[in-house]
């Protein structure tokens, strides 16, 4: 039988697609703030928001015969005919939010406008007015939201942590404070305080309040202006800044951008900004950059999904190029040069150089690759007989996995070119120590504590509320690896000890590598959240790509992946080593045609 839904049922099914979560009842009501020209937006949190958001803006207010239109749905004004759909200037325009808002939660309206003595109480309860009657309220409106989908049980099972909660709506608040950087934002959560900002209108303080001096620091302006209404220029424009080459993140999340004052997740966008740092970067690692941008608003549609994170361009390709040149030039100009590693003596001709070097080298890194020298065959590769261990104790050997191989040399740095009993192999150095790293901190950490370094003195660590939270939420994971590590006061973290593994990085680096795994970045062929972890250690802990080693590291290093359970491959499922077969050499170099020829040399 078809029936048409009664009208409350209706309002909590459209109400999901605009309020998934806490964080989303707070982009819409900051949103609100922010289009009633507030300079200061203030957010109060309990439990993650479940329990309480409260927002408080000095805004224009709400007239206190409109209050109640306000709550009903499609009523905005910010909208009056289609035709200003094509420009909107505002953030909101769907007349959604608090209608849906109101009929997931416990609402509580106060507002009063410029004009008006006294202001007004609203009270609601199943997106109804139960109650409304004057109060006393200064200039502006104060939403308060409490236990969110308390009468939609469905959506209330689905709700994460509160630290995700808090973590999700830190992330949100930190960026509209780097948007809006004339807006005072203040953020807290119980009785602690999250983020708080000047309104100052400088975008480079709002990014050390958000991201810490330290970052702030290594930010370079970009500045692009664009006009509408001046032919002269170009119509889009950029301005935000963007991080040195050397300052970058193992994910794409710290690339925030705004359109039009929008914070809009756009993947082509942000891929504009990674491609901007092509050759500058290594790959994996991505830049910090906030970015806003400015379109003319008939050339950008916002109306592509109810919560309004994704826009459409009429000239997608042209928006993109111009973020992507924007951003290029400034760090062509002003990118600081790596220095380059004095290691790096690929393409030298001065043979006695590297000689020189690697036998520095070799004494240097042993330590830090962790590699057992075993210089009982230099040069040779083992017999595959010699597996038949004369001593008696010796645990009998896995079998092979690879073949038993001899090393002939390094190329690039990079690449260890060895000869094994059909052909040679290419070994990616660095993917074949991730490999050997992985398996033993596995093993190890099967029988004791993860080995563990204490720094000289702690280091102390400046993070944004959203990684404070991930990393609260994987604390124990991130022990387990040996980090020793502890939340210190506002935004902050406090590290003592690294894991062994990581004892040469830098502790910041090593931690931040750890965190930005927490973040995101699936990785199918690892199990476990704590694999996960490991394998990043690991990554970052192996032999660089570009990294010298002597013979013997490279020795050793091939006797390690000989004894790992998977060679092949390193934690993240990437070959570590490329078989050419001797048959292969043959056939390339025409020789398995003129077999003869060969026979009588
Ligand atoms: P929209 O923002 O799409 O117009 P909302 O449901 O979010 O729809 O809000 C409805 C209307 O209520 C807005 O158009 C605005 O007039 C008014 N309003 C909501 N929040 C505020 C606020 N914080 N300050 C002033 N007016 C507000
Ligand atoms: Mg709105």
């Amino acid at each position: 039988m078809i029936r048409v839904l009664p009208p409350d049922v209706a309002a909590k099914i459209a109400a999901g697609e605009v309020v998934e979560r806490p964080a989303s009842v707070v982009k819409e009501l900051v949103e609100n703030a922010l289009d009633a020209g507030a300079s200061t937006v203030s957010i109060e949190l309990e439990e993650g928001g479940r329990r309480l958001i409260r927002i408080s803006d000095n805004g224009h207010g709400i007239a206190t015969d409109e209050v109640p239109l306000a709550f009903e749905r499609h009523a905005t004004s910010k909208l009056q005919t289609l035709d200003d759909l094509d420009h909107i200037h505002s953030l909101g325009f769907r007349g959604e939010a608090l209608a849906s808002i109101s009929s997931v939660s416990q609402m509580t309206l106060v507002t009063r406008p410029d004009d008006e003595q006294a202001g007004v109480r609203a009270t609601l309860e199943n997106g109804e007015i139960i109650q409304i009657e004057p109060a006393a309220s200064p200039r502006g409106t104060m939403i308060t939201v409490e236990n969110l989908f308390y009468n939609v049980p469905a959506r209330l099972k689905f709700l994460k942590k509160t630290t995700t909660e808090r973590g999700a709506i830190s992330a949100l608040i930190t960026r509209y404070a780097m948007a809006y950087p004339g807006v005072r934002f203040q953020l807290t959560h119980g009785k602690q305080e999250l983020l708080r900002t000047n309104g100052s209108g400088n975008l480079h303080t709002v990014i050390s309040e958000v991201y810490g001096v330290e970052v702030a620091s290594q930010m370079i302006e970009v500045s692009l202006e664009g006009g509408a209404l001046r032919p002269d220029l170009h119509p889009v424009g950029v301005y935000g800044y963007t991080s040195q080459p050397a300052l970058n993140r193992a994910n794409r999340s710290h690339i925030t951008l705004f359109v039009n004052g929008r914070w809009v997740q756009d993947s082509s966008l942000t891929h504009a900004v990674v491609q901007a740092y092509h050759t500058m970067m290594v790959g994996g690692r991505y830049p910090v950059a906030i970015l806003m941008i400015t379109v003319p608003p008939e050339q950008v549609d916002v109306n592509v999904h109810p919560a309004k994170t994704q826009v459409r361009f009429r000239q997608q390709g042209a928006v993109f190029s111009t973020i992507q040149r924007a951003v290029r030039r400034v760090l062509i100009d002003q990118a600081e040069l790596p220095t380059v590693r004095d290691d790096i003596i690929w393409g030298s001709p001065d043979w006695q150089a590297r000689r020189d070097r690697l036998a520095q080298v070799t004494s240097s890194r042993m330590n830090q690759m962790g590699i057992d020298l075993d210089l009982d065959d230099p040069g040779q590769y083992r017999k595959q007989t010699a597996e038949q261990s004369d001593e008696p104790n010796e645990p009998p050997r896995r079998k092979r996995k690879i073949p038993v191989m001899r090393v002939v040399g390094q190329v690039g740095d990079s690449y260890v070119i060895t000869e094994g009993p059909s052909g040679i192999y290419l070994i990616d150095q660095n993917a074949a120590h991730q490999r050997v790293l992985f398996e033993r901190f596995l093993a190890e950490r099967q029988h004791e504590e993860p080995a563990s370094q204490e720094l000289m003195e702690p280091v102390v660590v400046e993070l944004l509320a959203e990684q404070i939270a991930a990393f609260e939420e994987q604390a124990e994971e991130v022990v387990g690896l040996g980090f020793s590590v502890e939340v210190f006061g506002h935004n902050t973290l406090r590290i003592r000890a690294l894991p062994a593994l990581l004892a040469d990085s830098d502790p910041v680096d090593a931690l931040m590598a750890i965190l930005g795994q927490i973040e995101g970045e699936a990785s199918p062929s690892i199990e476990t959240r704590q694999e996960r972890l490991a394998a990043r250690m690991c990554r970052e802990a192996a032999v660089r790509i570009g990294q010298t080693l002597s013979f013997a590291e490279m020795q050793a290093l091939l006797r390690q992946l000989e004894e790992c359970e998977a060679p092949q491959t390193d934690p993240y499922g990437h070959p570590t080593m490329i078989h050419i077969s001797a048959e292969q050499l043959a056939r390339e170099f025409g020789r398995a045609s003129r077999l003869d020829e060969s026979q009588t040399g």
